[in-house]
């Protein structure tokens, strides 16, 4: 190989390089920091509940934010009857349902909270655990609890930087997924 021919193998070699530097700077856009935006236009009295799941959702977790009517990957809807249910299109988008009944008997909070955790990527766990957030309405009337367990809350954190099982984060971001809640004790009261 001639002198000229090395030199020019070198700039390439170098070249490459300050690609792969470049790739490796850039987080992915899998692993970057989501922003999600919720809008409360249609959450009449509810929107400061919808504030304060927001500022829970933020405290526990890492990968995400969730910020006040900047957009509408998220909207919070005041309904009354029906029910209390979340509606996620993907992973941190779509359309959650307070049932003004429901709010009236369960801590209204615990159910904007456990809602808003199913957009987030959790499933239902009615096993009836109060330090469960989303045992949902399973924990009795008497449950206020508002909070995350850790595991649940890592596992939002986990579902945002990416790190999930994949199989598992396909299952968890693959199409509209509607979750219908029991929060139960209402039901003996309709005639
Ligand atoms: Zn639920």
């Amino acid at each position: 190989m001639t002198s000229r021919l090395k030199r020019l193998a070198v700039a390439s070699l170098a070249t490459a390089l300050a690609t792969l530097g470049i790739t490796v700077a850039n987080p992915s856009p899998a692993s970057a920091a989501m922003t999600i935006c919720y809008n409360t236009s249609q959450a009449g009295s509810y929107a400061s509940v919808a504030n304060q799941a927001a500022t829970i959702w933020n405290n526990a977790t890492v990968n995400l934010t969730l910020s006040a009517n900047c957009g509408s990957n998220l909207r919070i809807y005041r309904i009354t009857g029906g029910g209390s249910y979340a509606q996620r299109t993907s992973l941190g988008n779509g359309r959650v349902y307070i049932d003004t009944q429901q709010a009236a008997q369960y801590s209204v909070l615990r159910i904007m909270t456990h809602e808003i955790g199913h957009i987030l990527g959790l499933p239902d766990n009615y096993n009836g655990n109060c330090a469960l957030l989303m045992s949902g309405g399973s924990a009795g009337t008497s449950c206020t609890n508002a909070y995350p367990s850790t595991a649940e809350a890592n596992r939002v954190s986990n579902l945002f930087a990416g790190t999930f099982a994949a199989t598992e984060r396909s299952a968890d971001r693959a199409g509209a997924d509607i979750f219908r809640d029991s929060w139960p004790s209402m039901l003996t009261s309709v005639s």
